[in-house]
């Protein structure tokens, strides 16, 4: 893509009431407008990035079986009644809205309800289970706290899952399975090393959930850790039950801050008997599919990379979900044979199947490299008269700075390896 027909401009301020460091960097380099406060629109840099996550996690969620659906966003008024969810006191996230025919709707914060509901017309015996679907959705949520950028927004990209299942072990199964999908996900974003299944608090059916948590110095929950152990305990459930229980003690854990990227629920039969969601066993008889959720903050995540890898010059983008792979930068100085040059890698990189920005502005080279810092594309190329006359181009690598000389065919040799 060339910059120059990009529609969005970096800038050197962010909005004055924009407090998070992800927020700021990512409207300062283009990605995302503010709307309102924890309302972002994602612009066409900031859409390829989101796009890269959810293709990741897609791979992973295809891998263990899920089937890829979208529910709506409005929502039956009756439906979280019979779970008792529909109250504001209950849930106190919500935005709801008058239907002009008359009667109330909700606008969708979570899936588990319609879902559950839904597959009321497609499981009938014991061999329609198990089923997994998943879905990419916008979810509306009337959240009081607005001070994380995109890493808490009233509305925001989310990954939900449900399993149905036919019992406990069977669910289980599927449970460890989606455990694992998720440490790849994380693992293949570059948080691996960071992220811990993390004991929270559990429902009706269980001692815990989990949640994936990540530490990032900004993070809004406390996490009690142990890496050698690998243990890692929310602090909302750190008391001497769970201590004895996960046979730690206190001084062997670590306090650190973290952000939830991800939390998987074990609902057990409670939502298929509430809302009447049975399958037909080999006698014939009527038993509650069990249940389970399972979520990944798609944008949240997104923040939480670029607050963890930014330095004080910009976004640091791990290579996985980059918006592009190379940003090529042309210092032309006037000569005509430079730009020629910078057109013919150009092609060459997108034909061989890389994702190029090209940085064919009329501006000077320090504007062109600030804000190519500020973008923080993996690898800079520089066509300039100087890497003209040496026959290599410059290739600076944005996390490490770490700077190589290469011809078009060793650029794309290493890049196509
Ligand atoms: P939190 O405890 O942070 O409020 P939650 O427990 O309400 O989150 P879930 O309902 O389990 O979150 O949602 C699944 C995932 O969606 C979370 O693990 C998180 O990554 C993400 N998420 C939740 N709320 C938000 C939000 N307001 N903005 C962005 N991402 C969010
Ligand atoms: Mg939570």
């Amino acid at each position: 893509m060339r910059q120059s027909k990009l529609f969005t401009k970096t800038r050197k301020e962010a909005p004055k009431d924009e407090v998070s460091k992800n927020a700021q960097l990512l409207i300062r380099a283009g990605y995302v407008h503010k709307e309102m406060a924890g309302v972002y629109a994602y612009l066409p840099p900031g859409l390829r990035v989101v796009e890269r996550i959810k293709q990741i996690v897609r791979e992973e969620m295809d891998k263990i079986g899920g089937q890829e659906i979208i529910m709506t966003a409005l929502q039956r008024k009756e439906l979280w009644e019979k779970t008792k969810r529909w109250s504001d006191e209950v849930v106190d996230v919500w935005f709801k809205s008058e239907l002009k025919a008359g009667g109330e709707v909700g606008f969708g914060w979570s899936h588990e309800e319609p879902i559950a509901e839904m597959m009321k017309n497609y499981v009938a015996s014991f061999r329609d289970l198990p089923i997994v679907v998943y879905q990419f959705q916008t979810k509306l949520r009337n959240e009081l706290r607005a001070k994380s950028g995109i890493m808490r927004g009233k509305e925001f990209v989310m990954k939900d899952a449900y399993s149905f299942s036919l019992g406990e072990e069977d669910h289980t199964k599927f449970y460890n399975q989606s455990i694992d999908a998720y440490k790849r996900v994380f693992e293949r974003v570059g948080i691996g090393e960071d992220t811990f299944v993390t004991f929270a608090s559990g429902g009706a059916f269980t001692q815990f959930s989990h949640e994936f948590q990540t530490i990032v110095e900004t993070g809004e929950d406390v996490t009690y850790i142990n890496r050698a152990k690998n243990i890692a305990i929310n602090e909302e459930v750190l008391h001497d039950e769970t201590l004895k229980t996960l046979g730690v003690t206190r001084d062997e854990l670590e306090e650190v801050k973290t952000a939830e990227v991800g939390n998987i629920f074990n609902f057990g039969v409670q939502k298929s008997e509430d809302l009447g969601l049975t399958y037909k066993n080999e006698k014939g008889e009527d038993i509650p599919v069990w249940m389970g959720s399972y979520g990944i903050g798609i944008t949240r995540l997104m923040g939480l990379l670029v607050e963890k890898f930014a330095d004080d010059k910009g976004i640091i983008w791990p290579e996985s979900v980059a918006p592009f792979r190379v940003h090529l930068v042309e210092i032309t100085n006037d000569n005509t044979e430079v730009k020629t040059e910078a057109a013919e890698l150009y092609r060459e990189l997108t034909e061989a199947g890389i994702a190029v920005l090209w940085d064919d502005r009329d501006v000077r080279a320090g504007e062109k490299f600030i804000d190519s810092d500020l973008i923080g594309i993996p690898l800079r190329v520089v066509v300039s008269e100087k890497t003209l006359a040496a026959g290599k181009f410059e290739c600076v690598h944005r996390a490490s700075g770490r700077v190589e000389h290469k011809s078009i065919s060793e650029l794309i040799g290493h890049l196509t390896a």
